[in-house]
């Protein structure tokens, strides 16, 4: 078997205990029965052992998993694990929660399945994040006492943070210090928004001021590089691309890859199969199919029209928007559902080309002074 690893998005539920604004998904009662998630995994399966692929990486999202028991996402594991050593695949599991159901009923699975770390989403300051009928300052408190009760659990608790107008209007010294001195979470991602989904007012500021926005991912950079070190704290995709322009190993987010097509696919509970998770929740044109219909992953997957236009946007950049770009064998072209959602088409580079290359530029000129003061 090889050592490629291949990435799912595995969504059990579309359900949730959340009522974000911004919310791409188009919720529904659907779960995954555990019959359903063996069709689905053996099929996957089978499909890495046809393609040498010795690993996969299940990311559990949703909805919000923890609208789940952890009962069931342990039958679940122990079903993935069996169907998985039969076949000689090595599998992972990463979990991706809001944590508004977390409590100490979820440890014992969060150690098991998910090596004692979950990832939550947050935003600072909040002006989207609520529950049904409540306010964004309800859900701040939960979230920061479910993150406490984890960390004391001795859970590892990372964080992606999408910022907002008022997170650039406060500043990334700010940003930084609440989410690492105040939440206490020593590792996290920054991504950029993007309109997925359908249209609300809360989307209306999108896609954000690319000058605003780099400013405050570059100052992020730095208050990071100056702090990160004597916190102990990681924050992406600072410290990948600063490994990157240093020369070492780095694992930089999907949005970068030469093709996220080769690498990461997404099902949802009724067996969908999607790019990712905003294509299978808010893009039905652009679903590959089903997988629970389907003889087999490799017949879903084999000339699949809308999976060649995943295929062909990156040379299709490259010959008309990006050909002189410096980073291009770094970013070529960017993250497609981030085009689509606000382009209407796959073939449109990323709409925060300009933030990236902003940011690529600073990180390069920091790797080269690390790299001087080295030597
Ligand atoms: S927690 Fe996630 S899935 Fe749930 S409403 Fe908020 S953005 Fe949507
Ligand atoms: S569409 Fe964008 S977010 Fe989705 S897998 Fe591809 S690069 Fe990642
Ligand atoms: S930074 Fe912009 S021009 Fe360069 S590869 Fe990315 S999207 Fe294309």
């Amino acid at each position: 078997m090889g050592t490629r690893t291949f990435s799912l998005i595995l969504l059990p539920t579309l359900q949730c205990n959340a009522d974000c604004d911004y919310c791409f998904e188009d919720k529904t009662s659907d779960r995954l029965t555990l019959e359903g998630l063996e069709i689905l995994i053996d099929k996957v399966l089978d499909h890495l052992v046809a393609k040498s692929i010795g690993a996969l990486t299940i990311h559990w999202q949703g909805g919000e998993v923890m609208t789940l028991s952890p009962s069931w996402l342990a039958a679940a594991h122990r079903l993935i694990d069996a169907a998985a050593a039969t076949r000689g695949v090595v599998v992972g599991h990463g979990l991706q929660t809001n944590l508004i159901g977390y409590s100490p009923g979820w440890n014992t699975l969060i150690r098991e399945m998910f090596g004692n770390r979950v990832s939550t989403s947050l935003d600072y300051p909040n002006l989207y994040r609520h529950r049904h009928g409540k306010d964004t300052s309800d859900y701040d408190q939960l979230l920061a006492r479910n993150i406490r009760q984890a960390r004391d659990a001795g859970i590892d608790v990372q964080a992606i943070a999408v910022p907002n107008l008022a997170t650039l209007a406060i500043g990334a010294e700010r940003f930084y210090s609440h989410v690492v001195d105040t939440l206490g979470i020593r590792s996290f991602q920054v991504n950029t928004p993007f309109p997925g989904g359908s249209d609300h007012p809360a989307k209306g500021e999108l896609p954000m001021d690319s000058r605003g926005l780099a400013k405050f991912f570059i100052d992020l950079a730095e208050v990071w590089m100056e702090r990160g070190d004597r916190d102990g704290v990681r924050v992406g995709p600072f410290d990948e691309l600063l490994s990157y322009f240093l020369d070492g190993p780095s694992v930089l987010p999907c949005i970068w890859t030469e093709d996220c097509a080769n690498h990461l696919l997404c099902i949802d509970p009724r067996g969908n199969l999607a790019q990712c998770d905003c294509w299978v929740a808010s893009y039905p044109d652009h679903w590959l199919g089903n997988l629970f219909h389907a003889a087999s992953l490799d017949d879903l997957l084999t000339e699949n029209p809308v999976r060649e236009r995943f295929h062909q946007r990156p040379m299709a950049l490259v010959a008309r928007d990006c050909i002189d770009c410096d980073s291009l064998a770094l970013c070529h072209g960017g993250c497609p559902v981030r085009a689509f959602s606000v382009h209407g088409t796959l073939f449109e580079k990323d709409p925060h080309c300009q933030l990236y290359r902003s940011v690529f530029a600073h990180l390069a000129a920091a790797a080269a002074r690390l790299a001087r003061d080295v030597r």
